[in-house]
């Protein structure tokens, strides 16, 4: 069994429409894969209908979070959640909110940009976004159109970057009110490349177990941002703590280098991980 539990579509910061996604997880052999755009379901329902037979789709999302450390600036967490009521109120009630913060920086961020001369027009990203779930992949895309950088990668290693001056934070979900809504809706919460340093700060044993408290029940381990040491570290906690394990491509279209399938989930893990989730079911048969 190839399982591949973190995808993005159009739908948000990938660029594969949702059938292509499911068609290109089809052709790298996968026989699981779960969509998880960041901080929306919309894709769920043309997955479902578009899904090649013999693929198992697992439904799921990215929530933006925040983990707040006493002694620094909020850490920019990221919530994998499978099988959860898409219709459970309060989890709707957040990624809504989420969706109307994430324009507003966003349009805070490129007004940033344009007033230090970059040719960036927030119109013409929201227009390029198609109604999806804007990020900075798409302000991205659009610096690589004006000529500014020459690829979404570089964009993201200096204009995009948390420590450029035009950089403007989200008011992102605190992670265990998070989980909370999560398995409130029926939900399985995995914590993603969660020690993912390429990415920025990232937090501490402490903060695991805290997240744990609050109901966590997994960590992605094999990410392709992760070194073996990071991987180690987890796979250890995961072990000491009782979680299950995943691992994923976080594979974003050609906003990415990162082919689909890139890192996969043991069947065993996945198994456990359907055994939790009682929000919904995969897409299957
Ligand atoms: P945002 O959610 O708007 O803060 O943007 C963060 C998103 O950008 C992450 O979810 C990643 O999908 C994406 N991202 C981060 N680093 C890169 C990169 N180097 N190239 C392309 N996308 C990236
Ligand atoms: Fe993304
Ligand atoms: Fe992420
Ligand atoms: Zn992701």
């Amino acid at each position: 069994m190839r399982i591949d539990l973190h995808t993005h579509s159009a739908v948000s910061d990938g660029t594969d429409s949702p059938a292509a996604l499911l068609a290109a997880a089809a052709g790298a052999g996968l026989d699981v894969v779960a969509l998880t755009d960041h901080d929306t379901t919309d894709g769920w329902e043309t997955a479902r209908l578009a899904r090649p037979a013999g693929l198992t789709v697992v439904p799921g999302m990215e929530l933006s979070c925040r983990w707040f450390p006493a002694d620094q600036p909020p850490i920019s967490v990221h919530l994998l959640a499978y099988l959860f009521d898409p219709e459970h109120p309060a989890l709707l009630a957040e990624r809504t909110r989420l969706r109307e913060e994430r324009l507003t920086r966003g349009e805070q961020f490129v007004a940033n940009l344009a007033s230090a001369g970059y040719p960036v027009d927030w119109q013409r990203i929201v227009a390029a976004s198609g109604g999806g779930v804007v990020g900075r992949p798409h302000i991205a895309r659009d610096l690589v159109q004006g000529g500014v950088v020459e690829s979404v990668d570089a964009a993201f290693a200096t204009l995009l970057n948390h420590r450029s001056p035009h950089y403007v934070a989200k008011a992102d979900t605190d992670v265990r009110d998070g989980i909370a809504l999560v398995r409130a809706a029926g939900g399985v919460p995995v914590f993603a490349h969660g020690l993912a340093t390429k990415r920025g700060r990232v937090v501490g044993d402490a903060a695991i177990e805290a997240m744990v408290d609050a109901g966590l029940l997994g960590l992605e381990v094999d990410h392709p941002d992760h070194t073996e040491e990071e991987r180690a570290h987890l796979r250890g906690l995961a072990a000491d703590l009782g979680l299950l394990t995943t691992g994923s491509s976080d594979y974003h279209g050609s906003n990415k280098v990162t082919p689909i399938g890139a890192c996969l989930t043991d069947p065993a893990q996945y198994e456990a991980l359907l055994a939790a989730g009682t929000g919904c079911a995969p897409f299957a048969g």
